[in-house]
C-alpha cells in the first residue's frame, strides 16, 4: 500500500504514527516504542542529520536555545533512558536566584537545604536533538524525513479503529508518491502551528503576549557556580541560566518596542544595556553569541484528544518561557500517555480509544492550567503596569526567601515534583 518513493521499508500499519521530531515528538516515539507498539515518527525537516537542520526556512528541529529540565523530568526521561547528563552536556543547577531591578528583596533557592543533588538541568536544544537522534536511529522506529501528512480520515472497524492517513514529500514537488498509511492512534506533535490539528479542524487559543523573547549564550566575568537567575528587570523578565563555568542562557522577554532598540544595538552596547538591566551579580557581560528572537505569544488547543488522535507538546500548548516550564509540562503530558497507554494494553483494550486518551484533559489539564497561571501570574505581577504595587513585590521577594514552608511549596512547583507519579517503563 505505502509507495512513498525510496521508502520500500514503510508499512502500510502502524499501532501509532507521530507527527514532527521536534524534543516532546521524538521523546513521545522513543517512550511509545518501550511499550512495544510499531511506530513511524515523520518530520517535515530531516530527522536525523547530526546536526540542526532546516527543510523550510520556517521550519528549524532544533536551535540555539538551552532548556531548563526540571528535576521531576531528568526522572521522566531517566525511566526513558535517554537522560545521560554527559552525553547531553547537561550542566546542574545549584541554585535558583530570583530578584527584581531596583528592588532590595531577593529569593535564594539552593539544592541541598531542599535535600537535592540538583534544582535542575540546563542542556543545550543542540546537544539533546543530537542524543534524541542517536536514540531514534538505535531504535525501531520508522524516520521520514522532509514528510508531512497530506490528509487524514477516520474510519471505524472495531478493533480495526484508527487513521487512514496520506503522507507525502513536504515540497509537494512529486504528489505521485504519496503513500497511503493505517494507523490506530495518530500523536500530532508537530509544533504551536500545528497543521494536523489543522487537518482535522481543531482550533487554539492564542493570547499575543506583544512581546519577543531574546535568546543568547553570554559570556561573564564571574563563574555562575551553577546559579540560574530570574531577574525581573525594568525592561522585562530576563534568566540566565548556566551552561558552562563563566557562559549563561539568557532569556530576556522584551516589549516589541523594546526589542527594536535592543535588536538595533551591536553586540557590545547590548552586552553594556545586559549589564545594566542584570545587575553585577557576575561581574561585566564580557561577550555574546548570535542573537535570535522569537514572538511570545500564548497558544492552547481547544481539544487534546478525539477518537484514535492526540495533541502533545508546543501543538498543545506553547507558553511564555518566563518560568522555563513549556518542555517540562509536555513531557509530563507524554508521561501521563504513556502510563494510559500502558494500561490499555494490560486491559487488551485499543489504544485509541477515548477511555485511554481521556487523560490527557483529566490528568494533564490540570497541570496545563496550573503551569499557565504560573506563568501569567509572573508577568503579570512584575509588569510595568501592575496592580501589585512594587512594595508588596518586594515583600513577597523577601517571606518566599525566609518562609522555609512557602520555599519548598515553591521549590516543588517548579522542579516539577507537585503532580502525579508516573509508573514508565517498558512492559514486562
Ligand atoms: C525562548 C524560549 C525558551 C524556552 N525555555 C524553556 C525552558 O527553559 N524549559 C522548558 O521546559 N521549556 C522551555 N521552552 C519551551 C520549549 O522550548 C518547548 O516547550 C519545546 O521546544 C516544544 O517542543 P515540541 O517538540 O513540542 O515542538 P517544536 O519544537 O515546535 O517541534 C515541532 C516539530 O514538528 C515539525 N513540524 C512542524 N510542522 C510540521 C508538519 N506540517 N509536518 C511534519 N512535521 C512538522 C517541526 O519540524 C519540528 O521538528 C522555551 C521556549 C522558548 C520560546
Amino acid at each position: 500500500m505505502a509507495n512513498l518513493s525510496g521508502r520500500t521499508e514503510l508499512q502500510a500499519h502502524y499501532d501509532v504514527v507521530v507527527v514532527g521530531a521536534g524534543l516532546v515528538g521524538s521523546t513521545a516515539a522513543l517512550g511509545l516504542e518501550k511499550l512495544g507498539l510499531s511506530i513511524l515518527l515523520l518530520d517535515r525537516a530531516e530527522i536525523c542529520s547530526g546536526k540542526a537542520t532546516k527543510v523550510h526556512s520556517d521550519v528549524q528541529r532544533f536551535d540555539e536555545r538551552s532548556t531548563a529540565i526540571s528535576h521531576g523530568s531528568v526522572e521522566i526521561l531517566s525511566a526513558l533512558d535517554i537522560w545521560n547528563a554527559q552525553n547531553l552536556h547537561a550542566c546542574p543547577i545549584h541554585h535558583v536566584h530570583v530578584s527584581e531591578q531596583g528592588r532590595l528583596g531577593t529569593t535564594r533557592l539552593g539544592a541541598q537545604e531542599l535535600g537535592f543533588d540538583a534544582l535542575g538541568y540546563v542542556v543545550p536544544n543542540t546537544t539533546f536533538g543530537r542524543c534524541l537522534e542517536s536514540k531514534l536511529l538505535a531504535s525501531e522506529i520508522d524516520l521520514l524525513s522532509g514528510t508531512q501528512l497530506i490528509a487524514a480520515n477516520y474510519q471505524t472497524l472495531d478493533q480495526q479503529a484508527g487513521f487512514q492517513l496520506i503522507v507525502g514529500s513536504a515540497e509537494r514537488a512529486s504528489p505521485d508518491n504519496d503513500a497511503t498509511i493505517d494507523c490506530k492512534l495518530l500523536l500530532a506533535v508537530d509544533g504551536a502551528q500545528s497543521e494536523t490539528c489543522k487537518l482535522l479542524g481543531i482550533d487554539a487559543h492564542v493570547k499575543d503576549y506583544g512581546q519577543r523573547g531574546i535568546v543568547a549564550n553570554v559570556q561573564t566575568q564571574l563563574a555562575n557556580q551553577g546559579c540560574a537567575f530570574e531577574r525581573f528587570s525594568k525592561l522585562g523578565p530576563l534568566a540566565m541560566l548556566p551552561l558552562k563555568e563563566h557562559i549563561s542562557a539568557l532569556v530576556w522577554s522584551v516589549s516589541i518596542a523594546q526589542f527594536e532598540e535592543l535588536n538595533s544595538l551591536d553586540d557590545k552596547a547590548f552586552c553594556q544595556q545586559l549589564e545594566e538591566s542584570f545587575g553585577d551579580r557576575l561581574g561585566a557581560v564580557e561577550g555574546c553569541s548570535e542573537r535570535i528572537s522569537f514572538p511570545l505569544k500564548l497558544s492552547l488547543r481547544n481539544e487534546l484528544y478525539r477518537n484514535s488522535f492526540a495533541v502533545l507538546g508546543n501543538a498543545a500548548h506553547s507558553l511564555h518561557p518566563v518560568a522555563g516550564q513549556g518542555f517540562n509540562l509536555a513531557l509530563r503530558g507524554v508521561a501521563v500517555l504513556l502510563d494510559s497507554l500502558k494500561n490499555a494494553q494490560h486491559e487488551q483494550g485499543h489504544i485509541g480509544d477515548t477511555r485511554y486518551l481521556s487523560c490527557l484533559d483529566a490528568v494533564h489539564g490540570p497541570d496545563q492550567k496550573r503551569i499557565v497561571g504560573l506563568s501569567d501570574y509572573l508577568i503579570d505581577i512584575f509588569a510595568e503596569q501592575s496592580v501589585v504595587p512594587p512594595r508588596m513585590r518586594q515583600l513577597g521577594l523577601v517571606s518566599l526567601n525566609a518562609i522555609p514552608a512557602l520555599k519548598k511549596e515553591f521549590a516543588k512547583q517548579t522542579m516539577g515534583l507537585a503532580g502525579k507519579k508516573f509508573s514508565l517503563g517498558a512492559n514486562q
